[in-house]
């Protein structure tokens, strides 16, 4: 029987699980993903923003100021970049520049660091703003992070403090029992007193499976994205937002922790809770937004697109709260943007306002705080790497060409205790295929060792799902 069964190992189940696993409790956490943060943690723009934005008297409001206070030291303990880059909130026109006062007015309110920025500044600071650029908000308590290297460590301690982690299982039906739920997977019946529904915007289906009466619905909102390669003069140097409108912040131009420039998101409902493709046609508005904020964009630098899918609810708050009528079930829901900058204060909010009036929470004295990183050879100064390399020859294997990466940065993902298992999560844990040529040429040789490091036919290494092999057939079969 465990205490609880967290829903989601997304950025908001590995935070969940990561801070319950501190306390005296047993904590299972199922995913039916094969990676931790494979949604929408996985595809989002990656920025703890300020708190500038929610409207007044929300959960997105509070959750929001404080995540982003919290946020510096836990990526700290974790051993993951956080870069307060600051962000610029730009007008163009004599309308946006009343709502950059209102914008302006509720910063200094809520006590977020803000001031004006006139154009002469905005060209200093960005020379490639664009002409249109009258004047903007300065909001340098902004930051960027990897969503999913945030996820990926959190959970990686999770498991260290002994949380059981399922991955690849899908929770198809929720039964009351005497004692609180049976969760029933795609593997088997798991018995728990709590259940935490962290599922994204699958979090209404999940909610269905316990009550009759569900008073939201989570609709997906999709954003996509272009990413540009690592370019000799950065684009922009801060994160740079429109004046927000009714589809929410806009389409941003952004820096990335690992040096790429993000264009995106675009906005609109799709009936799809699976559909991430990418569409010419909102990848064409992208394209024309981006024009309005930013000059000289170098289009022939594009390498990748992605899209993502924001879990709106339509209360169009996050949902934060025990079912009324299924005692001990906890929904964490509607988490849209900024659910990643809030993410620290969400879990806080759980453990703090619901879970510490129902169960006794004893701390434990032996939970650790963090775990080693993976050895990232490119920190490394030159003497460093040479005595590594000399240790283990693999260190000196360079793999990936466009990321510079190892063998043995590879194996150590894979040995982690929440190892990498596909083409995709070895490189969300060390990058390669990020680069330029996006696996072209380093991913056969990532298959090669995932098969010999899990001990595999390489037929079975799937690049991300379970029905993603990279090889269909041997040559000549
Ligand atoms: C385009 C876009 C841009 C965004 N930009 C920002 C930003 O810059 N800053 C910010 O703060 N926020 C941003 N967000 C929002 C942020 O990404 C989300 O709030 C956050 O990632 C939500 O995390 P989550 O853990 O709730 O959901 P998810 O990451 O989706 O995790 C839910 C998990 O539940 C699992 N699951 C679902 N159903 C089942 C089931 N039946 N059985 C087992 N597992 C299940 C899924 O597999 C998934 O892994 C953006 C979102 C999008 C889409």
């Amino acid at each position: 029987m465990q205490d609880v069964v967290i829903i989601g190992a997304g950025i908001i189940g590995s935070f969940l699980a990561h801070d319950l696993s501190k306390y005296d409790l047993k904590v299972c956490v199922i995913d039916k993903e094969n990676d931790v943060a494979n949604e929408t943690t996985m595809a989002n723009s990656a920025i703890v923003h300020s708190g500038h934005d929610p409207k007044d008297d929300t959960l997105k409001a509070k959750l929001n100021l404080r995540g982003n206070e919290m946020y510096e030291d836990i990526c700290k303990k974790l051993h993951v970049d956080f870069k307060r880059i600051g962000a610029y909130v730009v007008a163009t026109n004599d309308e946006e520049l009343e709502e950059l006062s209102r914008l302006y007015e509720q910063s200094k309110r809520r006590n977020v660091p803000v001031r004006y920025v006139e154009r002469e500044e905005l060209v200093k600071n960005e020379p490639n703003i664009s002409d249109i650029a009258i004047r903007a908000i300065d909001l340098p308590s902004t930051g960027i992070i990897y969503p999913w290297e945030v996820a990926i460590a959190l959970m990686e301690v999770a498991v260290a403090n002994g949380v059981d982690l399922h991955l690849g299982e899908e929770v198809t039906a929720i039964e009351k029992s005497e004692n609180g739920y049976k969760v029933i997977t795609s593997k088997g019946v798991i018995e728990t007193k709590y259940v935490l529904n962290a599922a994204g915007v699958f979090a209404d289906d999940i909610y269905r499976m316990v009550s009759d009466n569900v008073e939201f619905d989570i609709t997906p909102r999709k954003g996509e994205y272009f990413v540009l390669d690592k370019l000799n003069q950065p684009l922009v140097n801060h994160i740079l937002y429109p004046i927000p409108s009714q589809k929410g912040k806009g389409v941003l131009v952004l820096p990335t922790t690992h040096g790429n420039t993000l264009l995106g998101p675009s906005s609109d409902f799709v009936d799809d809770k699976k559909g991430i493709n990418n569409t010419s046609d909102y990848l064409g508005y992208v394209r024309r937004e981006v024009g309005k904020l930013v000059k000289n964009v170098p289009m022939d630098k594009v390498i990748r697109n992605f899209a993502g899918l924001r879990p709106t609810s339509s209360t169009h708050d996050f949902i934060i709260e025990e079912a009324k009528d299924a005692p001990n079930f906890i929904n964490v829901a509607g988490i849209e943007s900024p659910g990643l900058a809030s993410a620290p204060a969400i879990s806080e909010y759980v453990i703090e306002t619901i879970l510490k009036n129902k169960l006794a929470l004893v701390k434990k004295s032996d939970a650790i705080d963090s775990l080693p990183p993976i050895t990232d050879m490119k920190k490394l100064t030159e003497e460093e790497r040479n005595a590594k390399i000399k240790e283990d020859p693999r260190y000196g294997h360079i793999i990936c060409r466009c990321e510079q990466i190892s063998e043995g940065e590879i194996v150590e993902a894979i040995h982690r205790n929440v190892g990498a298992t596909s083409v995709k999560s070895i490189k969300k844990r060390v990058r390669p295929g990020m680069g330029r040529c996006q696996g072209g040429f380093c991913e056969p040789l990532v298959v090669e060792i995932l098969a010999r490091e899990l001990a595999k036919q390489k037929n079975d290494i799937v690049y991300d799902d379970v029905e993603s092999n990279v090889l269909v057939a041997k040559k000549g079969a």
